[in-house]
């Protein structure tokens, strides 16, 4: 036992020294190596270089993304796969465009088509006064008439959604989305343009239809001046009614199809070469809404 003893009494010493030792060793690394720490911070500020790296490669994908969607947006216009909007017309009704009273604009706008003869007619007129308007199609007569409304399109005028069927009574969130969605359907076929214009047929606003179009972000587009053709007025009775109600920023409405269109497409170079002599340039819907943009954009920013 005594012999285990001095046997083991070594032992704990060498434990101890080792322990110690250690200890030593970890204490002279610190000190040979003062850096330790400096090292630390080092890789903190790798980690804040990469952070700002990683943000600064954030904001160019950002910037990249912004200047991608403006370029796509542009060229999904110039091919006509759909018309730019400023978001505060998305889903929002439209009679007229705010505008100062210098910006003598006006828009004219066409519905119901497209139609026999009157829409041809039409189409002839704003080709020689080379003006660009907007119609707003009926998707059954788009059916029927494929030739006439990719003749709208390829003349460079704009196109907006009038419903499928022209109804007027109450429908559900189904039938209202058929309405509308088949129509951009079938326009966008025959002639590449996806509109997000639409116009609620009689103006109606509480079938159900119109619900559906402001609910998909179309710009509900209603207007300032009614020619009231559609029942047929004189010609010179026709032309008072647009002008009664005609001012800068003002939509004019108009029938090209849906019956007879006779006494329209009489008045048309009447009301054109009227508008002209009062300082009027023609410009169609996206244009107008993109003047009321800016000149909004603007006052938003003097506040
Ligand atoms: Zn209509």
């Amino acid at each position: 036992m005594e012999q285990n003893k001095s046997l083991l009494w070594p032992q704990g010493i060498l434990i101890a020294l080792l322990a110690l030792g250690a200890t030593l060793s970890v204490a002279v690394m610190m000190l040979l190596r003062p850096n330790a720490s400096e090292a630390q911070s080092n890789q903190n500020i790798d980690i804040n270089n990469n952070l700002v790296a990683k943000v600064g490669t954030q904001k160019r994908i950002e910037g990249l993304k912004a200047t991608m969607l403006t370029s796509w947006q542009q060229e999904a216009q110039a091919k006509g796969l759909g018309y730019t909007l400023a978001k505060r017309f998305q889903g929002a009704t439209i009679k007229e465009a705010k505008l100062s009273q210098a910006q003598k604009v006006i828009a004219l706008t066409f519905d119901d088509g497209p139609w026999p003869e009157s829409t041809a007619q039409v189409l002839d007129i704003l080709k020689q006064n080379n003006i660009k308007a907007t119609f707003f199609v009926v998707g059954q007569n788009v059916k029927n008439f494929p030739e006439l409304l990719k003749r709208v399109g390829a003349e460079g005028h704009v196109i907006g959604n009038h419903t499928w069927h022209h109804w007027y009574h109450v429908m559900n969130q189904q039938a209202a989305a058929y309405e509308i969605d088949h129509t951009t359907e079938i326009i966008y076929q025959t002639t590449g343009i996806k509109t997000n214009l639409f116009r609620p047929p009689g103006g109606i606003m509480h079938n159900g239809v119109a619900a559906h179009a402001r609910n998909t972000k179309y710009a509900i587009v209603m207007w300032s001046s009614d020619s009231v053709d559609y029942s047929l007025p004189a010609v010179p009775k026709l032309i008072d009614n647009v002008f009664r109600q005609a001012k800068p920023g003002g939509i004019v409405l108009m029938h090209d199809g849906g019956g007879n269109r006779s006494r329209t497409v009489q008045a048309l170079p009447e009301i054109i070469n009227r508008f002209r002599k009062q300082g009027y340039r023609f410009v169609t819907i996206p244009e107008l809404l993109e003047m009321e943009d800016k000149e909004q954009t603007v006052i938003a920013n003097k506040k």
